[in-house]
Parts: structure tokens; sequence; C-alpha cells
């Protein structure tokens, strides 16, 4: 089966001049990756379209996508909490990853992809409704989310966010949105120190202690996620990807291996089939180890294909 990439090289102009872990290296790094492992001619490239501010403004306040490109610097490096920058490329970059989850709906509602993995960069899911946190700029995922809802009147969606950190700008901006199931596996304690305490019946938070191992990090899944995933019916299934629980990566310590990755693809893709005709979009959050992440990436890839 085929799969779409979405990205666009303005992605990395994000941060090009300042020493970061969220750095242009990691999509240069999965692209080589993809080329390496033969798989290039088997994927459909798009180019990432700029999101629209009408489309931004759907999960943002409108004062704070102004703030946004208010603050865009003409030079230099500008800082919007102290893990959030913004240089010259980054209104751009950020414009584009919001646009490429944009797109992704596009392609799987037109039936044009089953599956789509948009490569983009900066993340997006610590972006609250008026807050730029944790690397990220706009909600790349509640963007798509809302697309789908506003343009294709879908009306269950579900959101999977595997990223080692919880998905607290998505929590936010989706809260009484009982259209949307929200799924987050999250080490706790630790950055961003929400989700834990969080009562509704279509968010669900699965905190998880550092030092879990993939054999419980799956059971916990299969437990909590697959079922009211199931239950819920979603039409659409939108995946937070990110990377940094991998073993290997030093931001967190949960110990993920590449066969997890793959476990949790299968697993979703399965779901999809049941639920959506496969209809699954992956989108890049985390990961900072590159060759854990370009790895993962691609064992990801290969489960979509196979
Ligand atoms: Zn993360």
């Amino acid at each position: 089966m085929s799969v779409a990439i979405i990205s666009h090289n303005e992605c990395t102009e994000h941060g090009t001049d300042i020493a970061h872990p969220e750095n242009a290296l990691r999509l240069s790094a999965i692209h080589d990756a993809l080329i390496e492992n033969h798989l290039e001619p088997l994927l459909q490239f798009y180019e990432a379209p700029k999101a629209s501010r009408d489309q931004l403004c759907n999960a943002h306040s409108i004062a704070y996508v102004d703030s946004i490109f208010t603050a865009a610097p003409d030079k230099g490096v500008i800082w919007l909490d102290p893990d959030t920058f913004m240089t010259p490329g980054s209104l751009n970059a950020a414009l584009r990853a919001a646009g490429a989850n944009v797109l992704a709906v596009d392609l799987l509602m037109q039936k044009k992809a089953t599956q789509v993995f948009c490569s983009i960069r900066p993340p997006g899911h610590h972006a609250e409704y008026d807050r730029a946190m944790g690397f990220c700029l706009f909600n790349n995922i509640a963007i798509g989310a809302a697309y789908a809802k506003q343009k294709y009147g879908i009306k269950r969606i579900a959101i999977i966010d595997f990223d080692v950190h919880h998905g607290n700008g998505t929590e936010d901006i989706i809260q009484d949105e009982i259209g949307i199931l929200f799924c987050s596996l999250f080490q706790h304690p630790y950055y961003p120190y929400k989700g834990s305490d969080t009562h509704s019946d279509h968010i669900i938070n699965i905190p998880i202690s550092a030092g879990t191992e993939g054999i419980e990090y799956r059971d916990l899944f299969a437990m909590n996620c697959i079922p009211a995933i199931m239950d819920f019916e979603p039409e659409l299934i939108l995946v937070s990807a990110g990377f940094d629980a991998h073993i290997e990566d030093n931001l967190a310590g949960i110990c993920l291996t590449d066969s997890d990755y793959a476990w949790l693809a299968c697993e979703i893709k399965k779901l999809a089939q049941k639920n959506c005709e496969g209809k699954v979009a992956f989108t890049l959050e985390g990961g900072y180890s590159l060759p854990a992440l370009s790895r993962s990436v691609v064992v990801v890839i290969k489960e979509l294909m196979n």
C-alpha cells in the first residue's frame, strides 16, 4: 500500500543559526534513511502548502496567531519561552508544518492516499490555544483535525499521541470537543507536567514511569487505547508521532526500541482499517537521537506499506 510523505524545504530553515536539539538535521536524517532503505521510489512525495490564517485560527486564538506573525524576526533569534524560539525562517516553517497536516486530511478524504506521514518541523503538540511552548509554534495536528471537521464534516476523530511528552497543547485545544478522542501516553512526572489529573470521557491520558520498557508500554496501549478507539469508531485517525520515548533518546527516560515503534504503527494501522478504511496520518513531533529517529520512522513507514 503506498504511503504519502508530506514535507517542505522551508521546514529546514527554522533555527538554522542556533544550537538546539530540535534542529533541521532531524528532517535530513529521515530523508537520508528513506533513500538508504530504498523506500524513496515507493513513496509519493508532496510539498506542504502554507496553512492559511483561517486554518490556524480554527485551533488558536486570533490574538495568538497575530502575535506569532508579529514576533517573527527579520534577523537573529527571539525566545517565546525558555525552550521555544523563532528565527527568520521560523514563520514559514511553522506555516508549512501546519499546512502539511491540512494537505494530509485532503489526501485522505479525497482518497488520494490511505496513509500519510508528515515529515515536518517545528513540532506542534505543546502549542496551546494561545501559547507557544516546548519547541512548538502552531499545533499542527489540532489544525489538521479542525480542518477535517470544518471542510469534510467529520464527526469523530481519534488523535493518538505517542511522543514521550504529554500533548498538553492538543489537550488544551480539544478539551471541549467531544468529537475528538485524544489518547496520550507520556512519561510522568516530566515536562510539561500536565495531563496526569485530567478527568474527561474523551481524553485518555496514560502517565508512564521513567524506565518503562516496550513490553509494559505495549500492554498499556493495548489495554487503554485500543478498546477506547474501537468503541469511539473514528472516521479518521491522526497520530502525533514523537520518537523521543526511544531508549537511545537522551531527552527522556522511556525505553522503547525500533520494534516497539513498528508494533505501534501496526496496531494503529489495524485500528484505521477496522474503523475508517485505513485513513491515518502521522505527523512528526519529537525525537532527538538522529539514528534512533531515522530508523524508527523507517520502520513505521515500512509497517504502513506492509
Ligand atoms: Zn517530545
